[in-house]
């Protein structure tokens, strides 16, 4: 179980040493990048199962697309007024100069790739899901990196406010399954169609003229490019601007209302809570009617866990068939911070139950089949196979925390034997070689072995 908190800090490693010493290694991460260090691998396999078996359940299947695509993929989907495209994202060129990026999000690529296999053909929707790192040129800070794990997916092909209601109730179920639901409120909005949005642009546009001196730099920009992202501003001034705006629903046509009620009502019979929220518009230019973010309960937007909405003139801009999507995407180390915040305990299959010391050459030719033997078994082993002390390689046993250790010396070796001893209360056994294996599942309980069959079906 994980006692450290390394995704709240902007970077870990720079933590001040016992005497107060930053020490300096020669390489370190750069910015806003992180090792997934073992205690911190027992939430993203916690994460991951959950996701899996809730998308298994819902009959999603997994995708990877790959790590950088063509520049071209996100600038056209995602939009270059917005904040992924105008100034987050890793571009590089590669030796024959054409312009490549790390992925910054998952969904311009997974229609990418549904033109591309002509999904279209296959049974719809299609429906996919991605556990995935992103790469986005931010500010590092708590919650904010410039590598983070998503996990998201989308419904391809068909549009229908059940599906949107599906959208939400799918996280919502993640979210409950670890543990950190009632921490959550789910903020939802509908940003109607194009035509409806270009209106509401036009207001924006004319109410925040004249005002322009309250706004930040970056909202400035936003007034010319996207009006509606500087509803998304987190620019103190702006957001008290904001409040008086004009309000989305007066721009909106009766029948993205209608779409709308029907998703709460859907909702509501799910017995979801959520919140109206007429400024939520999402940082993405794809997206069009439902629109949905699940925030921190006491931190507000900047606290975003996960989000999502309906894209349905998407596909048209990557030059595939007109094809309504809607999808969801969460941050991992967001979820992991919130868990901890939370104290929420993620089981670890980590604990080991035998450690194996031994003495001298003779004694490990023993070892080396006998870990082996009880690792088929089902028993999770260790030894120090190195050379050292008997006292040291039980120190070291401690440390590891095992319930049993065997040790094998020089005697032993001679006479056929192992000591088991019980690590908790200090006692010692000697036992027959051929017994040792047997002797040690009974104490452990065949219950508690660590079984793996390769042959069963893969779960993703
Ligand atoms: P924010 O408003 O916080 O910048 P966003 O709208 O850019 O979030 P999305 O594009 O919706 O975020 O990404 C989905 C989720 O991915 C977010 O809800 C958040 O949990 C997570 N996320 C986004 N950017 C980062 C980041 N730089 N580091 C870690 N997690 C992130
Ligand atoms: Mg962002």
């Amino acid at each position: 179980m994980a006692t450290e908190d390394t995704t709240q800090q902007a970077n870990p490693s720079e933590e001040e040493d016992a005497i107060g010493r930053i020490p300096t290694p020669p390489f370190r991460t750069p910015k806003g990048v992180h090792d997934i260090l073992p205690h911190d691998h027992d939430f993203h396999t916690y994460i991951k199962k959950i996701v899996r078996h809730r998308c298994r359940q819902a009959g999603f299947k997994r995708i990877s697309t790959p790590t950088f695509e063509f520049t071209e993929v996100f600038k056209r989907s995602v939009g270059e007024a917005t904040d992924i495209v105008s100034k987050e994202m890793y571009t590089f060129e590669d030796k024959k100069g054409r312009s490549l990026t790390l992925k910054p999000e998952g969904t311009a690529s997974i229609c990418r790739s549904y033109i591309q296999h002509g999904m279209q053909d296959w049974p719809q929707p299609v429906e996919l899901f991605y556990i995935e790192p992103h790469y986005r040129y931010e500010r590092p800070q708590a919650g904010r990196y410039r590598q983070f794990w998503q996990f998201g997916f989308e419904v391809l092909g068909e549009a229908d406010a059940a599906l949107d209601a599906q959208a939400i109730l799918l996280p919502y179920r993640i979210y409950e399954d670890l543990g950190i639901v009632d921490t959550l409120k789910l903020q939802i909005n509908n940003i109607g169609d194009l035509d409806s949005r270009t209106q509401y642009a036009e207001a924006l546009r004319d109410y925040y003229y004249g005002k322009e001196r309250y706004l930040s730099d970056e909202d400035k920009i936003r007034l010319e490019k996207n009006p509606l992202r500087i509803l998304d501003s987190k620019h103190e001034d702006t957001m008290i601007l904001n409040q008086s705006a004009p309000r989305f629903s007066e721009f909106i046509s009766q029948e993205s209302k209608d779409y709308h009620d029907e998703v709460l009502e859907y909702l509501t019979d799910l017995g979801i809570e959520y919140t109206l929220n007429e400024n939520l518009v999402r940082g993405l230019d794809y997206y069009s009617q439902t629109v949905f973010e699940f925030w921190d309960q006491k931190k507000g937007a900047q606290n975003s866990v996960g989000g999502g909405g309906r894209y349905d003139g998407l596909m048209e801009l990557l030059g595939g068939p007109p094809t309504p999507g809607i999808g969801f995407a969460m941050g991992i180390e967001r979820v992991i911070a919130q868990m901890k915040r939370n104290k929420v305990r993620v089981p670890s299959k980590d604990n080991l139950h035998v450690f194996v010391a031994q003495l001298g050459r003779e004694a490990k030719k023993v070892c080396l089949p006998l870990m082996d033997e009880l690792r088929e078994r089902g028993v999770k082993t260790m030894g120090a196979l190195g050379k050292g002390a008997i006292r040291n390689q039980l120190t070291i046993a401690d440390r590891f925390k095992v319930p049993f250790c065997v040790l094998i010396g020089l005697t032993e070796v001679r006479e056929g034997t192992a000591i088991i001893r019980d690590m908790t209360v200090g006692t010692q056994k000697t036992v027959k070689m051929e017994k040792v294996v047997d002797e040690v599942i009974k104490r452990i309980g065949i219950k508690n072995l660590d079984y793996y069959n390769p042959k069963e079906p893969a779960n993703e």
